[in-house]
């Protein structure tokens, strides 16, 4: 018996080894190795069972690791199409299949102690008044972890010993599974019942579900090549039935009801689902919400979660239960579409626009497209939701790639709320000394009226910090970080200035630090949330305040302290970053305040008008949730910005079809596919120099093509990041599986200086 086995260690290649008689029952497609490689014995993970090899003298596998195949045939289908198509080695791609807590088992299930009773038919033995009570909590419990019952029985193991010894308990070490949301008390929810919108698209959900789960029996485990090339058809085999959809539904209009009812129907005839959402540990409710439907009730199963919020032991333990079959419906961040979920019916990726599902590392995969390729490899449907869908899903959905479902309203009769633009022009003129005030008059007012009527506002500002940079006004010195081509943010309470980037921190200084100018009178300027809290505190000063952003956020459970007290109405204004901008549910905010829209406008990306659309239409979408109408404020600089116009209509289909203009004519996605080149180093002549290199041997192996665009080398927007500068080589082209071949060519071909970096980002969302 043979084994193909790809190694821990990148090498981009797979070695074969012959299987030992006593380990053949363990070595299964999946099964983590140990194997002989030079000298040392190294991991590996078998991805084959060929029944001949080319090499002679094969060295034999040295041991198992592990539980018998931790990574399903279908996954590892999975990785591999994602080392081709992201074009990373595979041990890259299957490292991140699995949580590090199983990779590496570390964790490990937990054992404690557990005292169970031994029951005494012919009556007791002489007991202590205290031994005696101990037995009495025990009869009414039977049995116990050891910390509980010296807990509850307030005594010591001396007295369990005792009465361990007179044969009246067991001791003796149990499982103990973890639980990361077993303090929460969950009420049970029973199915609402659905309006017309909510229940079409359920219906078209559920015969998706159908018809795959009919073309089911007999899939393959043909691997699928860039089916989400838009240009190409999905390459599979037999009749291509729409297996994805595009709910397209604005905030509030009941997608998760939907989501709940359509998994509910896989698990009604055995099938699994999973679903995906971004920053789940933000979103405490919605784990929640599929926890109450599915923890009782006919389809009963219990809800796994996974994020890299928990412990490793609890993601060991979730893991373990879905691998197990006993969860049937996973809920997680990205890394969760890796599931092993058998029997996979439904895949569901909650906002699907977001960019955190893209990981910002090698394999720099997508979950949103890896999920519309698992959908296809398992004949699982999947179904992409959105109150603006991305550019590029809603472009497919368009070309009938994917099926279009509308829920153009809110739920029962609520109504979306009224935008109103502030111009920040208009009030920098009325003000004194041409900056305006970081509340205009009209949304003070409307604050005023929420604080007197007992409603909550959320006010947004996508900056933390106080302020954004520390100026000289004599010689125009601008406080900078040493490793990274941005300016300091000074943060008020840590009385520091820090770096976004790399965190570097520096003390405050008293005068201007540069030679020859020691002007005392260095002023800050910009604004960040720490600022914006407190201003508001002086505006307001019987409001209840609080700030959410990654400064206030040191401890694990600060987000849902302060979401709780938000909800309870223990707070009346809530000041945050992005963080606060989704999926929060506040039936009692009937007014938010955009401080500053202009922000992600000014990015140096052909998504920067994109992300400020969905930006304000996700959290505008987060005011009159409730009975009350809501009112939301946008101040602006730029207040005739198509991104503003449109968030402020509601109007996603005017923003997609002026947008998509744009990037039709300059060819950038959805149009076509970008792959990008960032090659970094220490020394900024040796990388510009290499890079120039590399375009060469790029264009030696592009010659001829004609779908194609090379643009660059140039330095990076942020040209120097940790210490590192950074230049881009940046490819399009309509069909990115033919390209990502050159491209993983380029990299296991062209030998670059040691001190240099080759990164390559095959769809990229981040360009900076
Ligand atoms: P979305 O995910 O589209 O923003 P939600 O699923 O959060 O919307 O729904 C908003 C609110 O409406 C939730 O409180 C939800 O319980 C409620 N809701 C959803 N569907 C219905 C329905 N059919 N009838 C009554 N309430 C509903
Ligand atoms: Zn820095």
């Amino acid at each position: 018996m043979i084994a193909r086995v790809t190694l821990e260690i990148a090498l981009r290649k797979e070695f074969d080894y012959s299987v030992p008689e006593e380990l053949a029952a363990e070595v299964v497609i999946g099964t983590r190795v140990k194997v002989p490689f030079g000298p040392r014995l190294v991991t590996g993970v078998v991805t084959d069972l060929p029944e001949s090899s080319t090499h002679t003298n094969l060295k034999p596998i040295a041991s198992v690791l592990g539980v018998r195949g931790l990574i399903t045939p279908r996954v590892l289908a999975l990785a591999r199409w994602i080392a081709t198509y992201y074009c990373c080695p595979v041990e890259v791609a299957l490292k991140s299949v699995l949580p590090d807590a199983v990779r590496k088992e570390d964790a490990g299930w937990r054992e404690r102690l557990h005292v169970s009773l031994i029951p005494q038919p012919t009556g007791l033995p002489k007991l202590t008044q205290r031994q005696h009570d101990i037995w009495k909590i025990l009869e009414e419990w039977r049995e116990m972890s050891l910390q509980d019952l010296l807990r509850i029985g307030e005594t010591t193991s001396e007295t369990i010993r005792r009465l361990q010894e007179k044969g009246l308990l067991r001791i003796a070490p149990r499982i103990d599974e973890r639980d990361p949301y077993g303090r929460e008390q969950i009420l049970p929810t029973q199915p609402l019942v659905l309006n017309s919108e909510q229940a079409k698209a359920l219906a078209a959900i559920v015969s998706a579900t159908d018809e795959r789960f009919v073309a089911g029996h007999g899939a393959s485990l043909e691997p699928v090549s860039d089916v989400t090339d838009p240009q190409l058809p999905a390459k599979r085999k037999g009749p291509a039935n729409p297996g994805t959809l595009l709910l397209h539904g604005v905030t509030g209009s009941g997608k998760t009801e939907v989501y709940l009812q359509a998994l509910a129907h896989c698990l009604g005839r055995g099938q699994g689902g999973i679903v995906l959402v971004p920053e789940i540990s933000l979103t405490p409710q919605t784990v929640e919400r599929f926890k109450a439907r599915f923890n009782t009730g006919p389809h009963a199963t219990l809800v796994a979660v996974l994020h890299s919020h928990l412990s490793s032991g609890e993601r060991h333990d979730e893991w373990h239960k879905i691998r197990q079959g006993r969860a049937r419906i996973v809920i997680g961040a990205r890394s969760a579409i890796f599931a092993p979920v058998d029997r996979l019916g439904l895949i569901i990726v909650d906002e699907e626009h977001e960019h955190s599902y893209k990981q910002e590392e090698a394999p720099r995969y997508h979950a949103r497209d890896v999920a519309v390729v698992r959908g296809m490899q398992e004949d699982a449907v999947v179904v992409l939701g959105s109150a603006t869908p991305s550019m590029e899903s809603y472009y497919n959905a368009r070309s009938r790639k994917y099926t279009l479902l509308e829920m153009p309203s809110r739920v029962t009769d609520l109504k979306m709320p009224v935008v109103r633009i502030v111009d920040l022009r208009e009030e920098s003129r009325r003000a004194k000394g041409g900056v305006p005030a970081i509340f205009s008059q009209p949304l003070k007012e409307a604050i005023t009226q929420r604080l007197e009527r007992s409603e909550q506002t959320i006010l947004f500002l996508n900056r933390r910090g106080y302020s954004t940079s520390l100026q000289c006004s004599k010689c125009g010195y601008v406080a900078g970080c040493p490793n990274c081509s941005v300016g300091l943010t000074f943060h008020r309470q840590a009385q520091k200035l820090m770096c976004h980037i790399c965190g570097h921190e520096e003390v405050v200084p008293s005068k201007c630090p540069a030679p020859e100018c020691g002007n005392p009178a260095i002023r800050f300027s910009g604004l960040g949330t720490e600022k914006v809290e407190d201003v508001l505190r002086k505006l307001f000063p019987r409001a209840r305040v609080a700030r959410m952003d990654r400064d206030t956020l040191k401890r694990k459970d600060d987000y849902r302290r302060i979401l709780s007290d938000f909800r309870t109405g223990k707070l009346d204004i809530l000041v945050g970053t992005q963080m606060i901008a989704k999926g929060l549910h506040f039936p009692n905010v009937t007014l938010v305040g955009v401080l500053y829209a202009d922000l992600s406008l000014h990015v140096p990306d052909f998504r920067a008008g994109e992300r400020t659309f969905q930006l304000l239409t996700q959290v505008s979408g987060r005011a009159g949730r409730g009975d009350v109408e809501g009112e939301v404020f946008i101040q602006s600089f730029t207040p005739f910005h198509p991104a503003i116009q449109y968030a402020r209509r509601h109007d996603f289909l005017g923003f997609y079809d002026q947008e998509i203009e744009f990037r039709e004519q300059l060819k950038y996605p959805p149009a076509a596919r970008v792959a990008l080149l960032t090659l970094k180093g220490r020394n900024e002549d040796k990388v510009k120099f290499t890079v120039g290199y590399l375009r060469k041997e790029l264009e030696k192996r592009l010659s001829g093509w004609r779908d194609l665009i090379i643009a660059g080398p140039a330095p990076a927007p942020l040209l120097r990041a940790e210490g590192f500068y950074r230049h881009q080589i940046m490819l399009r082209t309509r069909v990115m599986s033919r390209l990502a071949g050159v491209l993983t060519d380029i990299q296991t071909t062209v030998a670059l200086p040691e001190d240099l970096t080759l990164t390559v980002d095959v769809d990229p969302v981040n360009l900076v």
